[in-house]
């Protein structure tokens, strides 16, 4: 293992033991999302409050492999604070980062970039992407809806 590799390691391993913003608020104003990985077991639902086209905080809870965790964690913190085409933005370019593609390397995606190797697993392609489809659909239902 390269230390890259190592080093990308340890960041998700950090964010599947002490993830970040895990735990669903009680407020009715969130939208939320429940999205399943069968093949893995993996089950994340994501919530999210968007004002005034930005998205002000994003919570999940859930359980699953350490690579859907940990991206759910890490997804919570790269899209807090953007605006809502900021974030579609950045989650159809971490599509690309995940199936190991050409992406827009100017964009700022936090720890999210630790899942560019991910594509050499297939399987974990999907755990990975999961918590990003959820918040992809949850955003899009926002645009819908107002
Ligand atoms: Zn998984």
């Amino acid at each position: 293992m390269n230390e890259l590799d190592k080093l990308y390691r340890s960041i998700i391993m950090d964010h599947y033991k002490n993830p970040q913003n895990k735990g669903l608020k009680e407020d009715e104003h969130y939208g939320h999302v429940h999205a399943k990985n069968a093949t893995c077991g993996d089950d994340v639902t994501v919530q999210a409050i968007v004002e005034n086209g930005i998205i002000k905080d994003i919570n999940f809870d859930g359980k699953g492999c350490s690579i859907s965790m940990s991206s759910a964690s890490i997804m919570t913190e790269t899209l807090v604070g953007r605006t809502v085409l900021e974030a579609k933005t950045i989650i159809e370019n971490f599509y690309q980062i995940i199936e190991g593609n050409n992406y827009d390397d100017s964009l700022d995606y936090g720890d999210a970039e630790v899942y560019a190797g991910v594509n050499e697993f297939p399987a974990r392609v999907k755990c990975a992407g999961l918590p990003w489809h959820a918040m992809d659909e949850l955003i899009n239902g926002e645009n819908n809806g107002k």
